[in-house]
């Protein structure tokens, strides 16, 4: 199997270039040329993760032996990595849905499941290209991809990594994750500024001659770990796989029995997941995609046009606060017959215009593989309180944007088809707006004393990764102005 760009499908190259490359010279996303099937899906039922994760990644990276393979998944997934035996168990509320939970990584968000086996593949890819480059990740943050990034990138050989966050732009929590952050590859540093500043800063020097040249004299170059990079996709393809395998396996569906799944929605990397999933043979039937009031994707997915231009809203589910979904162009490529020069019009239009719009027969097919909606935070809010009364099941606020939106598709519709909903990020992440969704009260002061009230109001066990935070030593307390960025990447070097 070959990897093609979403603005050049002549182009081919291997897995691992993908990987390494991350996007494609003429702007494109890199794309499988073809999508492979998983036949006789049903014999791994009752199999581990990583068995499940060895299955689906080999038909994807066939540059990789078994046993490079194996390694790269062990060493994401097994010995305890994640805090959950399953990794990524199913949970039943009722007979017409259930919780998919992918947060019990180091991290306690979804960005691990991807972030963890990265870093291992990737230094796979350097050893296959034969280049004896080291690479320096280089990460802007608005919160939960930072740290995942970190841990991910942890004292893995010949990489270092160095993380700009706004100072003043993630949650409490976000920032003692990472100025506490372990390793000895590892540097973070705070941003004078906003998001914007951080991430534009860090492409202006991804851009840099000079910086470039710095890096190669002392034998690296420079990567990023962002969602657009296909070794980030497929991993998430293997969840889907694997919570079909436990819904029959809890005969919750028979084998080959069909459900949905809603996914909260930022940069459409986790929903095109199971886009794939369902291509290749696993009987998803609707792929519901749920937003918060930034809400270009219901739009979208409405009526055909996309459109940036839009007020942006901060919300309580952060991580889905976004005007451009990135994995959308794998999307509209693949339904559009692999239409390269129609994908590249779509996108001159959307950044001359700031908008473009799928022609009719897309929308079609958009509509009959998509439901859509979206929550405010109001609606998220009391979803959290009411899925915490009827089923005794604490949310976050991104996995009840997802619920919120579900419950109004299955009562539009009447679609009672079994339906799972993803749950992004432990409830212990966002403890402030969690509390006050419970009893509606400010939820502000410490917030160590928030995460103990929240566990005493709802009788659910703290995660132990947030909790030991507590006493963890402040390692990277720099802040700096976005103009001393340069400064920061250079010392990393040292
Ligand atoms: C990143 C993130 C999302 C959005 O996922 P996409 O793949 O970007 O659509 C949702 N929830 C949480 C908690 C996240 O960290």
């Amino acid at each position: 199997m070959l990897y093609q760009s979403t603005r050049n499908n002549k182009l081919r190259i291997r897995s691992y270039e993908a990987i390494l490359k991350g996007i494609s010279d003429d702007g494109g996303l890199f794309v499988p040329t073809e999508t492979p099937l998983l036949e006789n899906v049903d014999n791994l039922i009752g199999s581990s993760y990583c068995d499940c994760a060895k299955f689906v990644l080999s038909k994807f990276l066939p540059d990789f032996s078994a046993k490079e393979l194996s390694a790269c998944i062990r060493g994401a997934y097994g010995d305890l990595k994640f805090e959950s035996e399953s990794v990524a168990p199913v949970r039943l509320l009722d007979r017409q849905q259930s919780v998919l939970e992918l947060w019990h990584g180091p991290t306690c968000a979804f960005k691990d499941m991807a972030l963890q086996i990265l870093p291992r593949l990737l230094v796979k890819c350097m050893e296959k290209s034969q280049c004896d480059q080291k690479i320096l990740i280089l990460v802007a943050t608005s919160g939960d991809t930072g740290k995942a990034a970190l841990e991910g990138f942890k004292d893995v050989k010949n990489t270092k990594i160095l993380v700009f966050y706004p100072s003043d732009g993630v949650s409490k929590m976000q920032k003692l994750q990472m100025i506490t952050q372990e390793g000895s590859n590892v540097r973070v540093c705070g941003i004078d500024g906003n998001f914007d500043d951080a991430q534009s800063g860090v492409k202006r020097i991804f851009n840099s001659p000079d910086m470039k040249k710095a890096l190669d004299d002392s034998g690296y170059s420079f990567s990023s770990a962002n969602s657009i990079n296909w070794g980030r996709l497929v991993p998430q393809i293997v969840y889907y796989v694997y919570s079909y395998l436990q819904l029959v396996d809890n005969g919750t569906i028979r084998p080959g029995g069909g459900f949905n799944v809603c996914v909260p929605t930022g940069n459409f990397g986790n929903i095109l997941a199971a886009y794939y999933a369902k291509k290749m043979g696993i009987p998803i039937k609707k792929l519901i995609c749920a937003s918060n009031r930034n809400d270009v994707l219901t739009e979208f997915l409405n009526t055909g046009v996309y459109n940036k231009r839009r007020e942006f809203y901060n919300t309580i589910s952060p991580s889905m606060d976004i005007l451009v979904s990135s994995n959308l162009e794998r999307l509209i490529f693949d339904l559009s017959g692999y239409d390269d020069e129609y994908v590249q019009s779509l996108y001159k239009s959307l950044s001359n215009r700031g908008y473009f719009e799928v022609h009719g027969s897309i929308l079609d097919r958009l509509r009959s593989l998509f439901a859509c909606g979206s929550s405010t935070d109001d609606e998220t809010r009391q979803t959290i309180r009411n899925t915490f009364v009827e089923f005794g099941y604490l949310m976050d606020p991104h996995t009840s944007v997802a619920e919120n939106v579900y419950r109004k598709y299955r009562n539009d519709t009447g679609d009672i088809t079994h339906t799972l909903i993803v749950s992004t990020a432990s409830p212990y992440k966002f403890p402030a707006s969690v509390l006050s969704a419970l009893d509606g009260g400010i939820g502000s002061g410490d917030e160590f004393e928030l995460i103990r009230e929240l566990s005493a109001e709802t009788d659910t066990d703290i995660p132990a990764r947030l909790w030991s935070l507590r006493n963890k030593p402040v390692r990277f307390e720099r802040v700096v102005k976005k103009t001393d960025m340069d400064a920061e990447v250079l010392a990393c070097l040292r």
